[in-house]
């Protein structure tokens, strides 16, 4: 079999510039091992058995000098990435051979790929959905272990094949619906509402349950906003120095030395924080301090969860009560902070002024509370649910889209039959669901849409 290779042949750096020792200049198309072979020292790369690497060097076109001492992989279609024949090139040389050995292949054959344009053939090339193709994009950018397996499931083809299973259901109903339209004379009309009702609720309860991973899919692709709050001094910055593990944060004695918002990303127990530590909220005349504390407003406003930090070896002060005031609405855990120090506030104090939010007594330098913080946000953020390895989550935004879309389909199928609407109306709305199912697989997704998408990722993957 040979693969579909209408397109031309593409090259591209697929290694991060001047990250690692050994970077990557990857070629895909029908012309790659003709090309390569071209300003290949070594053995004769047309020759080889596919999925094959080889020691050589590449020649400069005009000098036919060595630019670089490599490594060449030859792959044939169609047991590949793109199911065109690809070769990479691993070059050691540094930033500067691998550009040369780059732009020694760029000319008339072989162009310049455009970002994401190896995922797009392997799409257009029909070995990958689009869910699949997302998935390369979240696994380029996934920040914990867990974010990371979601995009592997996903690139496995799960979430595909959930929603293919889904349109091959619907299309079983269209196909009742068609004979029934047909064939008036057979008069099974009331049987075939009854399909058509029973299927769109059933769909609709999938969909459901895909929706309800959207929040966890979300946070996992862009971590949990964290606002981490309280006045100066109750040991903000310890704590994210204890979550982050190293010292980015200042850590001093003097007051309000957190002048400006820091940002970390911290993995606490597979749910990735995105952090803010933010200067205390005060009264103050100082400029970067007040640009501080607009910033804590501000992080607390477009935060997902707020851990307050109260200092409990001092009486509440009136700070301390207007950030409680600040983070009534949100979604927080109050820390109880130097409990070392022996506390002059307990959880009892609290527990009136805060009554659903969880409140636990800590000592950062004392690790003392810190697991039961972990476990708490653990138990927030997943809901005491347990999520496996095997479990489809949707992870973005325009996959959520369409599934809401497909969802309110189906309502007005559901809301069709219940008001008696002719049958071939209510067909419409459900060949609507249908569709939008096959736009987050790219069974039926508009070119552009596809062009759109593609070039999101970044350039060489
Ligand atoms: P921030 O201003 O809220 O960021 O507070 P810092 O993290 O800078 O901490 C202020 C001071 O409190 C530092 O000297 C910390 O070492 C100290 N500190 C932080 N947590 C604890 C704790 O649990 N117990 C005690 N005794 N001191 C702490
Ligand atoms: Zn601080």
């Amino acid at each position: 079999a040979t693969a579909v290779t209408e397109y031309d042949t593409i090259a591209a750096i697929s290694t991060p510039i001047g990250e690692g020792a050994i970077s990557i200049v990857r070629l895909s198309g029908e012309d790659a091992v003709e090309q390569v072979n071209r300003l290949f020292k070594g053995k004769d790369l047309t020759d080889v058995d596919s999925h094959t690497i080889h020691y050589g060097h590449i020649l400069d076109a005009t000098t036919q000098k060595p630019i670089d001492e490599v490594m060449v992989s030859v792959m044939r279609a169609p047991k590949t990435f793109t199911r065109e024949d690809i070769v990479e090139i691993n070059c050691h040389g540094g930033v500067v051979a691998t550009n040369r050995i780059l732009q020694n292949f760029l000319g008339e054959e072989v162009r310049l790929a455009e970002p994401g344009e190896f995922t797009k053939r392997a799409f257009l090339n029909g070995r990958i959905d689009l869910t699949q193709a997302e998935s390369v994009m979240d696994l380029i950018r996934a920040k914990t272990d867990k974010a990371m397996q979601v995009a592997v499931n996903q690139l496995d083809g799960q979430l595909n094949n959930l929603i293919h299973n889904l349109r091959e259901e619907i299309l079983q109903v269209l196909a009742q619906v068609e004979v029934n339209i047909d064939y008036p004379e057979y008069d099974m009309d009331d049987m075939t509402t009854q399909l058509l009702l029973e299927k769109a609720q059933h769909i609709q309860t999938q969909i459901d349950g895909l929706l309800q991973t959207a929040k966890q899919g979300k946070i996992l692709r862009h971590g949990l906003a964290t606002a981490l709050v309280g006045r100066p001094n109750v040991g903000k910055s310890s704590l994210l120095n204890y979550l982050i593990k190293e010292d980015k944060a200042i850590v001093t004695d003097i007051e309000g030395t957190t002048r400006d918002v820091l940002e970390e990303y911290v993995n606490v127990r597979d749910v990735p924080l995105k952090l803010v530590d933010t200067a205390g909220i005060r009264q103050t005349k100082d400029v970067v301090e007040k640009i501080g504390v607009e910033r804590s407003k501000k992080a607390i406003n477009e935060s997902d969860l707020v851990l307050l930090v109260i200092n409990a070896a001092e009486e509440l002060t009136g700070e301390d009560q207007t950030l409680l005031e600040l983070t009534r609405d949100k979604n927080r855990i109050i820390l109880l902070n130097k409990i070392d120090l022996g506390a002059k506030i307990s959880r009892d104090d609290l527990i009136n002024q805060a009554p659903d939010t969880p409140i636990i007594e800590i000592s950062v330098q004392n690790t003392q509370g810190l697991d039961q913080l972990e476990e708490q946000i653990a138990t927030m953020f997943f809901g005491g649910i347990e999520t496996n390895q095997t479990d489809v989550m949707v992870t973005n935004a325009r996959q959520i889209g369409l599934l809401t879309q497909a969802q309110h389909s189906l309502d007005e199928v559901i809301a069709g039959i219940a008001n008696g609407m002719p049958i071939d109306l209510v067909q419409i709305d459900m060949t609507a669901c249908w569709d939008k199912l096959g736009e987050i697989t790219g069974e039926s997704a508009p070119d552009e849409l596809i062009t759109q998408l593609f070039s999101q990722f970044c350039l060489g993957k």
